[in-house]
């Protein structure tokens, strides 16, 4: 153990077969081929899980990922022309938590490239033309603020005026946005109202849950779907398991707010893996759009 330690601190004698030596394939080894998978806690091969669209090959986990490449999973290649680009938030409270928002926001918007949590736009999924948005786990945990919820209802807006189907794939652990205070809040209803008056023009929403999907996100837009499907093994709810133990003061059942559980209650429709779900979602625009 001492030998291999001062052979790794560069001591030692250099051995007269490096391939054959442990210690030295280690020390060469790219660490980023590698990856500990949080479902399972496997080490697996990073290629291999990018191969299967950043899901573990062992245990199935579907790894967050990032609003860019849920498009290019979902809609056709080259067929999404982003709307609503002008938006960008602003911080009418000067909140200050632990950090300010603003430093927040800027932090986020320098690690993703992105001016907030939502992308949203037109484009295709086999051939059928959609409204399509997406809420990124990576900003400030997809939180719904002004500027998602705004995002949110003009796509909604949209997709009412051309008469097209909405599609949303959320990842928004954050649900709704602390740093915004009751601006936040009002996203719900406004997102909701908004959704209430596609469904009034026989539109057609499909809401699509990523883990994890949460909080104020949840009780809103997220759970309006006309058609509600789920990845695998989401996390999915309102408050953390934790406060409702302290709040209803007993426990709750295993597996309670994952997409499996969900499911066997009747709240969402159907669990569909990452692979399958742009034919899924295809399946389900072919049958229902323009038959509501
Ligand atoms: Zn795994």
């Amino acid at each position: 153990m001492q030998d291999e330690k001062a052979k790794e601190a560069g001591g030692g004698e250099p051995p007269k077969d490096a391939l054959g030596d442990p210690a030295r394939r280690r020390r060469d080894m790219p660490t980023n081929l590698w990856m500990q998978c949080e479902g399972c806690s496997r080490v697996v091969y990073r290629p291999k899980v990018e191969a299967k669209l950043h899901v573990c090959p062992e245990c199935n986990f579907h790894f967050e990922i990032t609003s860019w490449q849920r498009i290019e999973m979902l809609l056709d290649p080259g067929s999404f022309e982003e709307h609503f680009t002008g938006l960008s938030p602003m911080d009418p409270l000067g909140f200050r938590a632990v950090r300010a928002y603003t430093d927040r926001l800027a932090d986020a918007q320098g690690r993703t490239g992105l001016a907030d949590a939502c992308v949203a736009g037109t484009g295709r999924i086999e051939d059928v033309p959609v409204i399509f948005g997406v809420s990124d786990s990576r900003f400030l945990r997809g939180s719904m603020g002004s500027v998602v919820g705004e995002k949110i209802c003009r796509a909604t807006e949209l997709a009412r005026d051309r008469s097209l189907p909405f599609v949303f794939v959320s990842g928004s652990g954050g649900g709704a946005r602390m740093d915004e205070g009751i601006l936040s809040l009002m996203q719900m209803a406004k997102t909701s109202a908004a959704l209430a008056d596609l469904d009034r023009h026989g539109g057609l929403f499909i809401s699509i849950l990523t883990n994890p999907t949460m909080g104020g996100a949840m009780a809103s837009f997220a759970a309006l779907g006309d058609v509600i499907l789920a990845e695998p093994k989401a996390l999915i709810g309102f408050a953390g398991p934790n406060v409702i133990r302290e709040t209803i003061k007993s426990d709750i059942p295993d597996g309670f707010q994952t997409s499996e559980f969900l499911l066997e209650h009747g709240f969402i429709d159907r669990i569909v893996n990452r692979e399958d779900l742009r034919a899924t979602v295809a399946y389900f625009l072919r049958m229902l759009a323009g038959r509501l």
